[in-house]
């Protein structure tokens, strides 16, 4: 018996086959690609958290597992983060979980608490592990389609009276990606409303939270009774560049967090400590010129890409936050046609829209890890085609 298991077939299709095709196809002609499409920094670990990494992994006393819900030290720092950055104060005993990237927790939150037939709301352009653990753990999804002239929010009154009754967990990510949305806290207010009114968790994704341009954006926790019905992810990779250290964590209702807690203790063995360490060194130094310099550095790429497409005719908006352009293509063409033409005749790659959800297309979606220079590059190549 070497087949799959039927719920990989149920997984949505992979939309992005043919660019991920073209793109190697491209690079092994030696062609000159520039890769828009990676949501990923292209900056190293800054040098003190790496440095403190070295340190915590020649201490023996970090060698063996690190069961349970993170150490007494990354709990108390992340309540110190939460408490300067959001003053939210959260228990460190029973609030807090310390998770290997936010992905493996949001992938299995749906075992803790969905049950199969279950109905899980999920917005839609969006990343994809929302649908896929959901899937994953029997439930059913519901799109909630992001649309601009929403701001990007999902309308809460128009998901159905009777899939509200059966929805027990409903994703959110702000900031967003793909859309680079904030979501103002009234818009917070307004679902953990309707969350302690239809009985259903609310997990909102929250690795862009200190990746932002002008105010910085709230946490759902800041809305009294969130925890009630919430939890909230946050992650070290896009913030700090550590994307392949894999730590994250998760904040919010104990209940929850517990349940989570209880599947991850049967499936992973905890964090490896010495990267716990290195985390609290990351949350305490986040107000360091380096990682405020990062910020400054998308900004300047934010606004040459924004510009350049401008003048070559796109109707581009600017994202307050994230490190993403969701931009608008010209009129009378198609997402899936930007990205190919884009590719073929620009050497340049982007994700199209539609393939992040339906409700994209109209857009392809920048990442803004490409440096200046080469950003600068592709705009004066974008710039010669007509649509
Ligand atoms: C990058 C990203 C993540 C993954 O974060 P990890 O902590 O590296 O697993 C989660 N959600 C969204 C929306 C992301 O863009």
């Amino acid at each position: 018996m070497t087949r799959p298991a039927n719920r990989l077939s149920q997984l949505p299709p992979y939309l992005f086959a043919d660019v991920t095709r073209k793109k190697r196809a491209a690079i092994a002609a030696g062609r000159d690609v520039i890769d828009f499409g990676v949501g990923a920094p292209d900056h190293p670990t800054p040098r003190f958290i790496v440095d403190r990494m070295v340190e915590a992994v020649q201490d023996p006393a970090n060698h063996p597992y690190a069961f349970g819900t993170g150490t007494a030290e990354f709990r108390q720092a992340v309540v110190d983060y939460f408490k300067r950055r959001f003053e939210v104060d959260l228990d460190v005993a029973t609030e807090v979980l310390a998770l290997l990237g936010s992905k493996e927790g949001i992938g299995h939150l749906p075992i803790a608490v969905v049950n199969p037939g279950a109905t899980v709301l999920v917005p839609e352009p969006a990343y994809p592990v929302y649908v896929s653990s959901t899937i994953f753990a029997g439930g059913v999804c519901h799109e909630m389609p992001l649309r601009e002239e929403n701001g990007w929010l999902p309308v809460l009154e128009d998901i159905p009276g009777d899939v509200r009754e059966k929805s027990v967990l409903m994703h959110l990510n702000y900031p967003n990606n793909p859309t680079g949305a904030v979501a103002p806290l009234s818009f917070f207010e307004e679902a953990v409303a309707f969350a302690r009114k239809h009985d259903i968790l609310i997990a909102q994704d929250a690795p862009y939270a200190d990746l932002y341009f002008g105010d910085p954006p709230p946490s759902m926790l800041q809305v009294d009774g969130a925890k009630d019905v919430c939890i909230e992810f946050h992650s070290f990779s896009k913030t700090f560049n550590m994307t392949g250290w894999r730590l994250a964590f998760a904040v919010g209702n104990a209940e929850v967090l517990l349940a989570l807690g209880k599947v991850k203790s049967n499936l992973d063995s905890g964090v490896f400590a010495a990267l716990q360490q290195a985390g609290v060194t990351a949350l305490n130094g986040m107000d360091r010129p380096e990682i405020k310099n990062q910020m400054e550095i998308y900004k300047g790429r934010r606004d040459l890409l924004v510009s350049g497409l401008r003048d070559a005719g796109w109707p581009v908006t600017p994202p307050p936050a994230t490190f993403y352009v969701w931009a608008k293509i010209p009129e009378g063409t198609d997402c899936w046609n930007v990205a190919t033409r884009l590719l073929d005749e620009a050497d340049v790659v982007v994700t199209p829209g539609a393939g992040l959800g339906k409700s994209g297309d109209g857009f392809v979606r920048f990442s803004l890890c490409v440096d200046e220079e080469r950003t600068a590059e592709a705009v004066r190549r974008i710039a010669k085609l007509s649509w």
